[in-house]
Order: structure tokens, then sequence, then C-alpha cells
């Protein structure tokens, strides 16, 4: 395989410049330590500062403003270079393996059901902490993730990045939304098992993927330590979403269907959805009312827990109670049982109809809602990324054409990829129509929240 396009060249350019880059993640975590850590340690602005007055709120903008929308994008558009390339979390994990114990990782850390409990816990826990508004909830939380991450390192295996690969609590939404990515290294079987024409050098691919057999970008992290390997491996690109359209049943996986329903649509869902649900603030202004009508359990309107169990900020009159805690929790679970049954239930009737043996059909078909999932989670994002703009006094009247073109693109591709993914069955048309509703009613609850239709 010679490399003949500039990508390939660039992959073996990331190859040689490993040290470079090793560089270049140091820098990033500095920057990442800096953020977290010295906002945490100075005192809350007042509620009318603006968010460019303190470190706070630069520290705000650049994480949950910039950064997570920016990361979500690029592993769209990249795949997972930026775990391969910039993540600090990856960085420090594989460094504290490089000088740690070496141990087998146990059976238990292999389960492949950690990415969705990592994801859910972790989005429910910052909604009651707020950890977009507040940086000692952000530094528990990616704190405390970091320490894990490093803590797990240093136990399990050595030179890799076994935190990413089992545990990482964003692992499981890159691995399905690097699917959709133009870019990957591909692999050429017959001249990976073709007799090298010169010495082979081993190289250490840290989240353990074994390279020969790769056809899929979900676990790669696109590091480039394997670029030309055995002349068989190179950067290229690929039809956006080609992975989801040929996806075959055997390289599906329950965890991670579930992952992509009940956590990406719908947990992540829930938890962007709970702040503007007026059911939300009637069912709360209902409860309290009942509670003091009837002087029951009046504890539950207790707003003193601690900051690291539910959002305590008396001084800017911003205090969660036992009540708005349990039905925070309540709305996600509700939601994401809602949001995620719905669309598995319209796949399995589209899966139904094609086949009697439904169910790998019905994965295959799940996949092909990773767009919509994906560009609502990055939607999510943005409203935090907005609502800190106009803070800053900017009009942002092309917002709503932007929100409403990102929703209507991953709508359409979602329905696209279910087209193409059926190429060729019997009952094309008609399965299409079962599917459908499942990536419609989804986006329709988006657009409710994105517009308050
Ligand atoms: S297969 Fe492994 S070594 Fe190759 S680019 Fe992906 S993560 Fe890096």
């Amino acid at each position: 395989m010679r490399a003949d396009s500039r990508l390939a060249r660039l992959g073996l350019w990331l190859r040689a410049h490993q040290g470079q880059i090793r560089a270049l993640q140091w820098l990033v975590v500095a920057i990442y330590l800096v953020l977290l850590i010295l906002p945490a340690l100075l005192p809350l602005p007042p509620a009318q500062a603006s968010l460019l007055d303190s470190l706070n709120g630069i520290a705000q903008m650049l994480f949950w403003g910039l950064w997570w929308p920016g990361v979500i994008l690029s592993v769209l558009l990249f795949g997972r270079l930026w775990c391969g390339l910039l993540c600090p979390e990856g960085m420090l994990s594989e460094w504290a393996s490089q000088c740690g114990r070496g141990r087998r990782a146990p059976d238990w850390l292999r389960w492949p059901g950690w990415p969705l409990l990592a994801f859910v816990l972790t989005t429910v826990y910052g909604q009651l902490l707020s950890v977009y508004q507040y940086p000692r909830p952000a530094l528990l939380i990616l704190g405390g993730s970091t320490v894990a991450a490093m803590a797990v390192g240093y136990a399990y295996a050595r030179n890799k990045r076994i935190w990413c690969r089992y545990l990482c609590p964003v692992s499981g939404v890159f691995g399905l939304l690097a699917r959709l990515a133009p870019l990957h290294y591909a692999v050429d079987r017959a001249a990976w098992d073709a007799p090298p024409s010169r010495k082979v050098i081993a190289i250490n691919c840290a989240p353990l993927i074994d390279i020969r057999r790769m056809d899929s970008a979900s676990q790669c992290h696109q590091c480039g330590r394997c670029a030309g390997q055995r002349d068989a491996v190179q950067w290229a690109w690929r039809q956006p979403g080609q992975e989801i359209i040929t996806l075959r049943p055997e390289q599906t996986r329950g965890w991670e269907v579930a992952l992509l329903l009940y956590g990406l649509i719908g947990t992540a869902g829930g938890a962007f959805l709970w702040s503007s649900s007026t059911l939300l603030l009637q069912a709360k202004q209902g409860l309290a009312g009942w509670l003091i009508e009837h002087e029951q359990a009046l504890w539950l309107l207790d707003d003193t827990a601690p900051w690291w169990l539910l959002t305590h900020y008396p001084q800017l009159n911003d205090s969660f109670s036992w009540l708005d805690g349990a039905l925070i929790l309540a709305y996600i679970a509700l939601a994401a049982l809602a949001l995620g049954s719905w669309a598995w239930a319209w796949l399995a009737a589209a899966a139904r109809l094609l086949q009697h043996d439904w169910r790998a059909r019905q994965r295959q078909l799940a996949y092909c809602l990773t767009p919509l999932a994906g560009l609502t989670l990055l939607l999510g994002l943005s409203l935090t990324s907005f609502s800190q703009l106009r803070g800053l006094g900017l009009a942002l009247n092309w917002r709503g054409w932007l929100q409403g073109g990102l929703l209507l693109a991953g709508l359409l591709w979602s329905l696209q990829l279910a087209w193409a993914q059926l190429a060729g069955l019997p009952r094309r048309r008609r399965a299409l129509l079962l599917y459908a509703p499942a990536p419609i009613g989804i986006a329709l609850v988006w657009l409710g929240l994105l517009f308050g239709a």
C-alpha cells in the first residue's frame, strides 16, 4: 500500500513525530489543570458579573461553551483524533501505566456495560450539581475522572489506555460517533499478511486494538502510531456514515445500542430538557404546596444539602431542595425511558417486518440513529455556549437557523443511513416508514425544546 494521498502522508508524519505530539499533550494537560483547579480555589463571582470578569467565568466558557461542543464536533468530523492527540485524561492514564504495576486487566473491568453506566451516572450527577455553572462540581467530576483514569493506568497493563478502552464515561459515546466520521485508518489485510519487505518494528496501540483485523473507527484513537505498518495501514477518507451503512450483524453490540438509545438519546436528552420543562415546574409547585398544606415531609423542601450532593450556592440564590433533586432524577429517568423506548419500539417494528430473526436487524437499524443522537448532543451542549454568548451581549439572530439546520441535518442523515442500509431488501419502503417515527419523534421533542413549540 503506497502512501499516495496527502492524508496518508500526514498519517506517516504523525507516526514520525510522536515526541512532538507528546509535548503538545503535556501542554494541554497544563491548560486543563489550570482551568480545572484554579477557579475552584477562587471565590465565586457575584451573580451579575460578566463571564469575562473572572477566571471562573473564562474557565466556564472554555470548558462548557467551547471545549465540549468542540470535542463532539471533532469526533463527528475526524473520528477520535481528540483521544489520540489531545485528550489530557487519556494521555495521563497512558503515562501512569508506563511506570505502573502492569497487572492484567481483570474481567470485571472489561464488562461492556461500563460506558453506559458511567455516562448515565456522570450526566445525572453533573445535573444535580449544576456542573456547567460552578467550578467545584467541575473539579469533582472531571478531576475525579482524571484521578481514576491515572489510578487504573497505574494498576493495569503497560503503556496502554485501559481506562479509555473500558471505563471512560465518554468513550462509548465517542465510539458511536466515530463510526460516522469520514476519516479512519484503513487496513489492507492482504498486505498485512504478506511477507514484509523490510524489518517490522513493533508498535504500541494504546487502546489495545487488533490492528490486523480492524474494520471500524469506533475504538481507534487515530494516534497515527500504526500508519504505514507492514505497508498495510494508512489514514484514509471514506464516505461519512459508510461504516453504519455496511454494518454486519456480528459487528453490532447490544450494550452500545443501549448506550445510544437510553444514554445518548434518552439520558442526555432528559438532562438538557428538564431545566426548561413547565411540566416539571408545575409538578414541583404542586407537590411543594401539598406538602406545606398537609404538613408532611417538610424536610423535602430543605435546601441545605452540601454542594457535592445537590447544587448549593445560597449567596447566589441558587440551591436545590431535596424535592428539586428527586424531581430532576425522576424527570431524567422518565425522559430516558420514554425517548429510548419510543425509538426501540419503532426499530423493532421495522425489523420484524424485514425478517423473522429480527433482533440483529433491530440493532443494525439502531446505529442509523447515531447522526441525530450526535447532533442533538451537540445542540444540547451549544445551549450553554449560546447562553454564555448572550450574557456577553451578542445578539445571535442566526442561532435558530443554525440549531434548526443541525436538527434537520441529523434527522435527514438518520433517514438516509437507514434507507442505504436496507438497500436490496424486500419491503424496504415499508420498513423505512416504520423506522421513520423513531428519529422524527426525537426530533420533534428537540424542536419543542429549542423553539418552545
Ligand atoms: S489502531 Fe491503534 S495505533 Fe493505530 S491509529 Fe488507531 S489507536 Fe493508533
